[in-house]
């Protein structure tokens, strides 16, 4: 997700559109590299690396709506376990993050753009090769959110979007989405988590949108991890300089006793977490203040589309 502004600080929709010649066969030259190459890397992983911990089943059969900063509960974690995620891809950077997560055996989730999984299907093929789980993030990411649209609008480049990754993919994506800006709606959560789609918020992130060095996202993610102690963690794979501090990022799970959880759906009751009864959403004031008033939802309307929200602090 990127929140929407005005001028968004990166187009990479538009720029995954037109790739030169050389990205193009790079990345078909990696996808085929990758499909090859993948067990014998996780071989290759020794004690030294991060890896992957362990693996949550994502239910499937029955979807919900998960993510502190969006929805009142969120994926059971223990203290220091993190999921991470990558939104707006694939993109220009995509092949230095999976190099980095490849480096460090580390299993995450892609929430794709379906325009962009057109552009680089190769690099869609290689994210699942290298065992990462692929998730939809609509088509064309419109800059007004789906909330904005008609509900049938909405729901068509939700579609096309399923369709387009699945293509490139060349299988079924996971049944994950996360919605462009955060800004969903009930009737498209309920009208999702009824086909046994799970809507993915997310619990801290990097704030990589905004215009700073990749010391300085380094630096403003591990404190929110550190306060958070655990969580599922947004980044964007189309930035270049999340791309650039990913490497320390994992290092420094790996230092500070992080653990990483691989998310991929199953056939498991999804483990969930109820949020305390200070709950609040950090992201709606934010999709208030960036869409206007048009875009607020009142908190019971809010509430209603969402599948049986467990009430904050009931036992
Ligand atoms: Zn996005």
């Amino acid at each position: 997700m990127i929140f929407p502004t005005t001028k968004r600080p990166q187009a990479p929709a538009a720029a995954a559109l037109q790739p030169n010649l050389a990205v193009v066969l790079a990345s078909l030259f990696a996808g085929l590299f990758a499909a090859q190459s993948g067990a014998a890397e996780e071989r290759t992983c020794g004690p030294d690396a991060l890896g992957t911990s362990r693996t949550i089943e994502i239910d499937r059969s029955k979807g919900t709506a998960i993510g502190l900063q969006s929805y009142p509960r969120t994926l059971d974690l223990h203290d220091h376990e993190v999921v991470l995620t990558f939104d707006d891809g694939p993109a220009a950077p995509t092949p230095q993050v999976l190099d980095a997560l490849a480096k460090e055996c580390a299993r995450v989730t892609f929430f794709l753009i379906g325009r962009n999984a057109e552009s680089l299907p190769a690099l869609v093929k290689r994210a699942a090769a290298e065992g990462h789980t692929i998730g939809h993030h609509s088509y064309s990411h419109p800059d007004k959110t789906l909330r904005l649209m008609s509900e049938d609008a909405a729901k068509a480049d939700i579609e096309k979007g399923i369709a387009a990754v699945d293509k490139a993919l060349g299988a079924k994506a996971a049944p994950f989405f996360r919605f462009p800006g955060f800004a969903d709606t009930p009737e498209l959560v309920a009208d999702l988590t009824s086909r046994g789609y799970t809507v993915f918020g997310s619990d801290l992130w990097a704030s990589d949108w905004s215009k700073m060095t990749p010391k300085a996202e380094l630096d403003l993610v591990l404190s929110r991890l550190e306060k958070n102690r655990k969580g599922i963690v947004l980044f964007h794979d189309s930035q270049a300089i999340t791309a650039q501090m990913l490497p320390e990022f994992l290092r420094e799970l790996k230092t500070r006793g992080y653990s990483l959880v691989h998310i991929r759906p199953g056939d498991a009751p999804t483990p969930i977490a109820a949020a305390g009864a200070d709950w609040t959403s950090t992201t709606e004031p934010i999709i208030a203040k960036t869409l206007g008033p048009k875009a607020k939802l009142a908190p019971h309307e809010h509430d209603h589309g969402a599948q049986e929200a467990p009430k904050s602090g009931d036992p």
